[in-house]
């Protein structure tokens, strides 16, 4: 788009004013860095950062909400803990506890009058070009307005040539930055095959994951759902299970052959930053239900519910 044309276009919008830097911050965009509050524009990394070449960082995502009680973190408190936990086993030293941590997010929020945004902490290292745990940390949080990551639409998932890591040889169960190295090229390759998004399989050619995301699958009345091992097993897959109790709809942890998926009723992916999002085809070959019939959509209604703390009645006909 040309410059002028562009600065039109943000006049007209009323964001003249805010000078996007890009479509993450403003120039008036605050952080939270290394225990202080400051400008997006001023902070900054050193370039022999061990993350930055390496890849040796823990990260979170989460989402805070306008409900009718003020701006919510969604599962603030779990997040923090996995993040806390992914640094204590990458023995990265994180020298806050999760409460200063939740009400950091809170004044990031505030101070840049976000209310449904999008929330990322990142814990990276130091200087260190050695293969060596970094004994240097620093914690950044980064909030910003963004939509459900794949929008409203059904997605079109093609399973993916990129296997998800062995969990022999990475912690696959935590949010290490360098593993979305894997993340980025299964979506890219989906992408440039004409889908919305990938759809990996473990080294036991079993269903894992998408590249950010948990499936389910619908059959018979019964939700599966790949069991942990090779997946990371996500905050809003363990709040689906249990809106699936709470419904008293049957859930199964097991191995799934990609055969098995191809021949189920419906499914649907979930994460932070996903949603719920309901699942049109894999590999081109769509679903037997519709997706507004489907157990999916039911538990998309009664995650929203959940996510903005409103009341969900859900009748069984
Ligand atoms: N799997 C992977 C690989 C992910 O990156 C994510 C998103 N962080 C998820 C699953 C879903 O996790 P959560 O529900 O905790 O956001």
């Amino acid at each position: 788009m040309p410059p002028r044309f562009f600065g039109a276009v943000l006049f007209f919008l009323g964001l003249d004013k805010l000078t996007l830097v890009n479509m993450y911050y403003t120039k008036d965009t605050i952080l939270f860095f290394n225990g202080k509050f400051q400008k997006a524009m001023e902070a900054g990394i050193d370039l022999y950062s061990q993350s930055l070449h390496y890849g040796f960082g823990v990260f979170e995502g989460l989402r805070s909400y306008q409900t009718q009680h003020g701006v919510k973190i969604f599962k603030a408190q779990e997040h923090f803990d996995r993040l806390k936990e992914g640094c204590k086993i990458m023995g990265m030293a994180l020298p806050y506890n999760t409460e200063e941590l939740i009400q950091s997010a809170y004044q990031v929020l505030q101070k840049n009058h976000l209310t449904d945004a999008y929330i990322r902490p990142l814990a990276f290292a130091g200087p260190n070009m050695e293969l060596t745990i970094p004994k240097e940390v620093h914690l950044v949080i980064f909030a910003w307005k963004w939509g459900k990551y794949h929008g409203e639409n059904l997605l079109k998932l093609g399973i993916s040539s990129f296997q998800r890591p062995n969990s022999g040889g990475l912690h696959t169960d935590a949010k290490i930055s360098g593993q979305y190295v894997n993340s980025i090229l299964a979506t890219s390759e989906a992408r440039s095959r004409g889908y919305d998004e990938a759809l990996m399989l473990d080294m036991n050619g079993d269903i894992a994951s998408a590249p950010g995301a948990n499936i389910f699958m619908e059959k018979e009345g019964v939700l599966f759902t790949p069991q942990k091992g090779y997946i990371l097993p996500g905050i809003t897959r363990k709040t689906v299970i249990s809106i699936c109790k709470e419904l008293d709809i049957p859930v199964v942890e097991k191995s799934i052959k990609p055969e098995e998926l191809e021949s189920a009723d419906s499914a649907f992916l979930c994460g932070t930053a996903t949603d719920i999002a309901g699942i049109e085809s894999i590999n081109a070959k769509g679903f037997k239900k519709n997706w507004n019939q489907s157990l999916g959509s039911t538990i998309q209604e009664a995650y929203r519910c959940q996510v903005l703390e409103k009341s969900f009645s859900y009748v069984i006909i």
